[in-house]
């Protein structure tokens, strides 16, 4: 039930999983990270308590300097590494908080079009969804911006792109997501106690919005694609 994302100059994965503990207090039955690794998506997952994912992690150590991480509270398909999150396909890696209420019909829809599903949740139709559009020649900010409308009921939603060191996309309607802006880093996450360990200059996206994170910094973007301005706070959430 958290999510966290860090386009970075350092290596993610230890603090991916850092942030993750601090989103513990809202439950999980299971944890996952993707990050690039040599430019392409790599993902570690496992079911129970993040100490189970950290030992994955010291198995396969992972070095890349972007990456997203999620904890899971099951809406759709039991716990288990397979559905854990992140969903990926060769193009994109997502993770999600919240429920895709239209996602049969979605799923039936990308079915028919040859996607490869791999697990029993709402949530991996988003990723066929955007890989859909990308391989119809879109950039990866233009197939979420296709992909969003498509999408029924609550979520927050992070995006990881195959090949792009430089590109996180976060989006929320009706489950929260926060954004943050380091020194030569950004960051998104469900809350500010999340972000705490990396920035205290956050901002709150509003319902419907979506936020494209680069290095450099963050555009934030409305449900109707309009660039948008977003109130910029100090937090008090405590490292
Ligand atoms: N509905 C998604 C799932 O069951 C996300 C659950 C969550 O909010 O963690 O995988």
């Amino acid at each position: 039930c958290g999510i966290i994302g860090i386009v970075g100059t350092e290596p993610v994965a230890e603090r991916l999983v850092e942030s993750l503990k601090r989103l513990e207090y809202r439950g999980y039955d299971s944890a996952g990270i993707a990050a690039l690794e040599g430019g392409h998506i790599a993902r570690r997952r496992a079911e129970g308590k993040l100490r189970n994912l950290d030992a994955v992690l010291r198995e396969a150590p992972m070095q890349g300097r972007i990456g997203i991480g999620h904890t899971r509270w099951a809406t759709h398909g039991r716990p288990s590494v397979a559905n854990a999150h992140p969903h990926a396909t060769t193009e994109v890696a997502v993770v999600h908080n919240g429920i895709i209420e239209n996602f049969r019909q979605l799923r039936d829809e990308l079915r028919e079009e040859g996607a490869n599903f791999e697990s029993e949740t709402d949530t991996e139709v988003v990723a066929h969804l955007v890989t859909r559009e990308m391989r119809g020649g879109l950039s990866p900010v233009d197939a979420v911006a296709a992909a969003l409308p498509r999408l029924q009921g609550a979520f927050a939603l992070a995006f990881l792109f195959d090949g792009d060191d430089n590109l996180l996309i976060g989006a929320r309607k009706g489950s929260p997501l926060a954004i943050g802006y380091g020194q030569g880093e950004m960051y998104l996450g469900s809350d500010a106690i999340a972000l705490a360990p990396f920035t205290d200059t956050i901002a709150y996206l509003d319902d419907g919005d979506w936020a494209v994170l680069r290095r450099q910094g963050i555009e934030i973007r409305d449900s109707s694609n309009r660039r948008v301005e977003r109130a910029v706070q100090k937090t008090t959430a405590t490292a």
